[in-house]
Order: structure tokens, then C-alpha cells, then sequence
């Protein structure tokens, strides 16, 4: 039986809204096992997001439980939560994130500054990662100096960089053509199996979700059905799969 990274629940969140309520996640209770590619399907506001910022830490739940390597995350204070998601957690955004001031490699190498890494392995270190999405001779150059599958590979190396437990990636090919979309998947798919880690992706499109090992289905902030995805789509173009 496969260990679980993350345990929730009887989840909840309520969000207030002058006098209305609204339940965007509506008591789930969810397991993740270790090394898991998993997939949160469903509709424009069915609660995905919120679910996805519960799990990484980034929201608190008004009810229920959220377990990470057996710790409490929702028992967690501001610090402990920046300290957790530091150690454990990357994160993918559909926005890509990036600090339009610093270059490719300044992005890749902020989380390895918070943890205090010495410059010169920082630099060292997020070469190679540039290297693996296939971008070292862009790392000079500023975000607004990429196309937005460039920008979006800079963040999945900022993501992958400090060999996190679990990353997460909430709509990470929202704003990308076709093509890259396929790229995109195929990246982050092949860097989380080839390092045994957990990924849980955030998508209201059929053909990511294929990309997953197991497909959670969101409706109403609550869980709908849950799909092993025995099949699951990989890496078919090149970049994907690149060392
Ligand atoms: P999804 O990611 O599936 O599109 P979300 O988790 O973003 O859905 O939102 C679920 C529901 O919660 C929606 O009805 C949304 O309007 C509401 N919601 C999300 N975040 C907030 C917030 N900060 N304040 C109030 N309502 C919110
Ligand atoms: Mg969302």
C-alpha cells in the first residue's frame, strides 16, 4: 500500500461575501500517496484553486484537517507555514509568477536564497535546472524578454529547484497555445517521476488531466468521483523528456 504525503480531513472553506456564504470547498476528504501524479478536474469555480492553496499551505480551512508528512498545516502559524512551503513545497502558476527585474537564472535561484544556499551553488545549481527545461542560453534575459512557454519553463525550474516533496501547479498551461501546452505537461510530468516526486496539477481540461496517474473530479467544492487513470497520457514530444 502507497504511503500518503497528504492526508485531508473533513475539509472546509467558507468564504464570506457581505452577508452571503459561500462554500467553496465543502468537506472533502482526500488522500495523496507518495510519488502520485494526481489531477483536480473540474469547472470554473468549482473550488479546485481553493483546494489546491488548503493543501500547499496558502489558505487556512475554516473546518477539518489537513496532514503533510503527519504535521498539522492548519494548526500552523504565518511562519511556520512560510518555513513549511520553503522545505517542502513548489509551485507552478498559471501567471508564471516570475519577478520581472531579476533574469532567468535570479528567478530560478530565489527559492535556494531563502534557504540561504551559498551564491556560488545557488548560480550552479540553477544553471542545471535551466539546463533540464531546456533554457540555459536564455538566462540572462528578463521575463519580458521570453515568449510565455519560455516564461512558464523559468518558473517550472524555480518550482523544481529545491527538490520539493510536492509541487503544485494550478492551470499551468492557461495561457499557452496548443503546442507548448503538450510541452509543458510533458515537463513537468517527466522532472516529478524522474525524482520520485508528488505532483498534483489544477485543470478544468480533459487532456491534462490525462497527464495524471489518478483523476480527482471537483464539482460544488466537493469530490464528484475519483479516476484511476491506469494509461496515463506521457512525454511524446522532445523537450519533455530532455536531460
Ligand atoms: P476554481 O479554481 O475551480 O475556478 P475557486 O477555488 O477559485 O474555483 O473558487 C471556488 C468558489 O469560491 C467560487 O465561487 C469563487 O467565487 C469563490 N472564491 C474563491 N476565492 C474567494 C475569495 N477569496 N473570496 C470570496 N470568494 C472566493
Ligand atoms: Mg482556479
Amino acid at each position: 500500500m502507497a504511503e500518503n504525503v497528504i492526508k485531508i480531513r473533513n475539509v472546509k472553506k467558507v468564504y464570506r461575501m457581505g452577508q452571503e456564504k459561500i462554500s467553496a470547498v465543502n468537506n472533502i476528504s482526500l488522500n495523496i500517496a507518495y510519488g502520485e501524479i494526481c489531477c483536480l478536474l473540474g469547472k470554473s469555480g468549482s473550488g479546485k484553486s481553493t483546494l489546491l492553496n488548503l493543501i500547499a499551505g496558502l489558505e487556512k480551512p475554516t473546518k477539518g484537517s489537513i496532514i503533510f508528512n503527519k504535521c498539522h498545516i492548519e494548526r500552523m502559524n504565518e511562519d511556520q507555514l512560510a518555513k513549511f512551503r520553503q522545505q517542502y513545497v513548489g509551485f507552478v502558476f498559471q501567471s508564471y509568477n516570475l519577478l520581472s527585474t531579476l533574469t532567468a537564472l535570479e528567478n530560478v535561484t530565489l527559492p535556494l536564497i531563502f534557504r540561504k544556499v551559498p551564491v556560488a551553488e545557488r548560480n550552479k545549481k540553477a544553471m542545471q535546472m535551466l539546463e533540464a527545461v531546456g533554457l540555459s542560453e536564455r538566462a540572462n534575459h528578463k521575463p519580458s524578454e521570453m515568449s510565455g512557454g519560455q516564461q512558464q519553463r523559468v518558473s517550472i525550474a524555480r518550482a523544481f529547484i529545491n527538490s520539493p516533496q510536492v509541487v503544485f501547479a494550478d492551470e499551468p498551461t492557461g495561457n499557452l497555445d496548443t503546442k507548448t501546452t503538450y510541452e509543458m505537461m510533458d515537463l513537468i510530468t517527466t522532472l516529478a517521476e524522474k525524482n520520485k516526486q508528488t505532483l498534483v496539477i489544477v485543470t478544468h481540461d480533459l487532456e491534462i488531466a490525462e497527464y495524471a496517474n489518478r483523476i480527482i473530479h471537483i464539482s460544488d467544492g466537493k469530490i464528484e468521483k475519483i479516476e484511476q487513470n491506469t494509461n496515463r497520457k506521457r512525454a511524446t514530444i522532445e523537450g519533455g523528456s530532455k536531460k
